[in-house]
């Protein structure tokens, strides 16, 4: 980089428990389709703990960070149908919007899609939000107006975990339609109370679940499920014992909710869901232990299981809507600069108290 060139303050990946607050090159000259974002807000996510903890390899050093971020447009390429100076939030992956997932509800899986805040090993991949600037690749698809009375903080919730979590309540939800029973009359148990799983105890109230059980294995966690509405599993009780309490003759809960990402996780959802019931994970699972069930305790259960990438950007209108009577703002437990990355992916990873939603200022 010259000095002449245009440079940008943003937080690049060093190597496992390693990010820097860095000047780098700033995004320009926006080909066709493309947009450059000055980003106004953009988020710390679960997801960006895996490489940190170097759980998910092939990341390469100096990529910048993060998929998450909501902005005002700087720049846009031929093509592009946001003007300059119009509020967006992104999804954390790009979408085309034409291609045959696009339209059918299914943008995490287009044809193109790219995860922002990836760039592997041979140089393939984008850079993340967690930047002034961020470039953003198939803009019409990718990025959604925020309506005015949108936060920038609520479109970067918007993007990723409020739209995750609200994936993984409706499609356990979508999963019981033919159950006989009403989502009044249903018992959830949410494993994993991190953001995304806040939004998914959350979501699953917005869709009229009954009764929803957290299970986390930090109190302060537990507590923050228990704030927005769900009943927390002590710490210690076996959440077996839950089945027994709260359903009659312990047939066990109607869905079981995975936002963890462990194989730990995942075999205590399969051990909680009743026969009949589903499992819908959202956890991305970094590790190589395989999976907790074989296909013939799933037949001899009739589990139903759902997960993947949530569809972000297919989801964002409709979760958009929700915001008001989401309040999701309550979540949030810091709104610090970027240059106080570093500590906040360390204070996030340790799970330290009272450190939930991160949302980062790139211009504080
Ligand atoms: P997080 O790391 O803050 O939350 C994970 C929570 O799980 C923590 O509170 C932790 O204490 C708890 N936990 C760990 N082991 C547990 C166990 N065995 N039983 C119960 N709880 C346990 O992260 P987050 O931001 O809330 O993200 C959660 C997961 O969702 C991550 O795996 C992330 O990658 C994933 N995610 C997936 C998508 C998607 O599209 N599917 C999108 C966003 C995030
Ligand atoms: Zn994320
Ligand atoms: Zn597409």
């Amino acid at each position: 980089m010259t000095d002449e060139a245009p440079a940008m303050n943003a937080v690049v990946f060093k190597k496992p428990y390693e990010v820097s607050y860095e000047r780098v090159p700033r995004p320009i000259n926006p080909q066709a389709g493309e947009a450059i974002v000055r980003v106004m807000a953009c988020g710390l996510c679960g997801s960006d703990l895996h490489p940190y903890r170097g759980a998910e390899k092939g990341l390469r050093e100096d990529t910048i960070c993060g998929h998450e971020f909501a902005g005002i447009i700087e720049e846009a390429g031929k093509g592009v149908t946001f003007a300059r100076g119009q509020r967006v939030a992104a999804s954390f992956t790009t979408a085309c919007g034409t291609c045959w997932f696009c339209t059918h509800n299914l943008s995490s899986r287009c044809d193109t899609v790219q995860l922002f805040g990836w760039v592997n090993k041979s140089g393939c991949g984008i850079h993340g939000g967690q930047a002034q600037f961020v470039r953003v690749p198939h803009a019409n698809g990718t990025l959604m107006a925020l309506p005015d009375n949108v936060s920038f903080d609520e479109g970067v919730l918007l993007g990723d975990i409020f739209a995750t979590g609200y994936f993984c309540a409706k499609n356990a939800m979508s999963a019981l339609a033919d159950s006989q029973m009403t989502p009044a009359e249903m018992t959830i148990t949410v494993v994993g109370c991190g953001p995304v799983g806040l939004c998914a105890i959350i979501s699953a109230k917005l869709l009229g679940v009954g009764t929803i059980y957290a299970i986390d294995r930090v109190k302060s966690r537990l507590d923050m499920a228990a704030g927005v509405g769900a009943i927390a599993v002590a710490p210690g009780k076996s959440p077996l014992d839950v089945n027994c309490a709260v359903t009659q003759s312990g047939r066990g809960m109607d869905a079981v909710l995975e936002v963890v990402g462990t194989f730990d996780a995942l075999d205590l959802c399969f051990q909680l869901v009743r026969p009949g019931g589903v499992v819908s994970s959202v956890g991305v699972h970094a590790h190589d232990k395989g999976f907790p069930v074989s296909p013939e305790q799933c037949y001899d259960k009739n589990i139903t299981f759902r997960s993947g990438r949530c569809p972000a950007r297919s989801l964002m209108p409709e979760v958009c809507q929700l915001l008001q009577s989401a309040d999701i703002g309550r979540i949030i437990s810091h709104r610090v600069p970027l240059s106080a990355a570093s500590e906040m992916y360390r204070k996030f990873e340790t799970q330290e108290k009272g450190v939930y939603k991160v949302i980062f200022d790139p211009w504080a």
